[in-house]
């Protein structure tokens, strides 16, 4: 007869330990409560240290904070760059000692008794809340576009770019008209040739702005929809492209014309409907990602291109709660800014299922 597996116990386990798993921890050390933070990364930052070289926030370092702790501005000033971000979120599980165990990557999670076993390639947890924050690095979105396994071409996705000088000459196509699209477009416009190719013309945000501003828009927009009330009239979403300096610098060199998409891929480019076409050395997908929520069979059934529902704490099924992937699992949560608000709720709601409602615990929340 086979043995069960012996697990650890703690009262909450978090799956993920980039800033959504991160701000959670804040929350849960004030609760009392047995935590564990499980990261399958190789060390602290989550996604970020996999971002390109050039990789810059689009909002100053104070309106990019987590929770109890601001981020330092950059000693020569503008926007903190990828090691900044790095470096601010390795800072801050050691301020908070927060109980991170890398690397660790969750498997599976069943139903044991009254509670949850996390299965992981490194153990067993048995636990009474899961808070999954795992993000969305891990599941770049690529369409699936006729002619994607002829392109004798090289492709990647804006998750495996590194920078241009991988592109030096080359003929390249930057498929997506969001931020990264823009980014990359913008850099590598000055060391190769590249086309972009956008579902739409680029929607260019006035150069005045920034993450921060349309934070405040979207955190307006949230709570009118919240209150009942009339909706803000200003414009602007957490996906149009912020104008930062080299966005700026490519469009006053008119580098950031986009054509449509095309029609279909072809062994040495792409064909567009009218006839057209181009010869490409390589293309960049820069067309988004969706959430990792594998680890979470069979638990949760989670159709890998769909979000699956939650309620208004992110719980996603009983015990489980969703952290950070997107606006769908609270405000703004896949933002530095945003994940305070919905990392406090999603802990609150744990807490509250995992205490069996102790007014003590759920009071530090207020
Ligand atoms: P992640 O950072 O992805 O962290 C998830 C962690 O979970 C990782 O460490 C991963 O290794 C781990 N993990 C995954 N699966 C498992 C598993 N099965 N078991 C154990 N561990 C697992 N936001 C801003 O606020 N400002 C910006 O300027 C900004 N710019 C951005 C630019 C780009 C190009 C992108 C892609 C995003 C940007 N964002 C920005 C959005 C946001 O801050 C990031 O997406 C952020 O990384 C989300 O954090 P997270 O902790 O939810 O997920």
């Amino acid at each position: 007869m086979a043995c069960p597996r012996v697990a650890e116990t703690a009262d909450v386990v978090v799956i993920g330990g980039g800033q959504s798993g991160l701000a959670a921890g804040y929350f849960l050390r004030r609760t009392g409560l047995t935590f564990i933070i499980l990261d399958d990364g190789a060390g602290p930052g989550g996604a970020w240290p996999h971002g390109w070289d050039s990789l810059t926030l689009f909002s100053p370092a104070e309106y990019s904070s987590l929770p109890g702790w601001p981020m330092p501005a950059p000693a020569g000033g503008g926007y903190p760059g990828r090691d900044a971000v790095v470096a601010y979120l390795a800072a801050y599980e050691q301020r908070y000692t927060l109980p991170i165990r890398r690397p660790i990557r969750a498997l599976a999670l069943h139903r044991e008794g009254e509670g949850l076993r996390v299965a992981t390639d490194g153990g067993d947890w048995v636990t009474r809340a899961v808070i999954s924050a795992t993000g969305t690095w891990r599941h770049p979105f690529i369409p699936d576009l006729r002619g994607r396994e002829d392109f004798r071409g090289r492709q990647l996705h804006s998750a495996q770019y590194r920078g241009p000088e991988d592109f030096a000459g080359q003929s390249v196509l930057v498929v997506g008209g969001g931020n990264s699209g823009a980014q990359i477009m913008a850099e590598l416009s000055l060391a190769a040739r590249p086309v972009w190719v956008t579902e739409h013309a680029p929607n260019f945000l006035p150069d005045d702005v920034d993450g921060r501003v349309l934070f405040q828009r979207s955190t307006a927009r949230f709570l009118a929809a919240r209150d009942g009330l009339p909706q803000p009239s200003a414009q602007g979403s957490l996906c149009d492209i912020v104008m930062v300096p080299p966005v700026r610098a490519a469009r006053a060199r008119q580098a950031l014309s986009s054509r449509r998409p095309f029609a279909r891929l072809t062994p040495e480019g792409a064909a567009w409907t009218d006839g057209s076409a181009i010869a490409a050395d390589a293309i960049i997908w820069c067309t988004g990602f969706r959430p990792a929520l594998g680890h979470l069979r069979p638990l949760l059934d989670a159709d890998e291109f769909c979000n699956p529902p939650v309620s208004e704490s992110g719980e996603a099924a009983h015990q489980l709660w969703l952290l950070g992937y997107g606006d769908w699992t609270g405000h703004a949560s896949a933002t530095l800014a945003g994940v305070t608000r919905a990392a406090r709720v999603a802990v609150a709601a744990a807490t509250t299922h995992a205490t069996k409602t102790s007014p003590d615990i759920t009071n530090q929340f207020q």
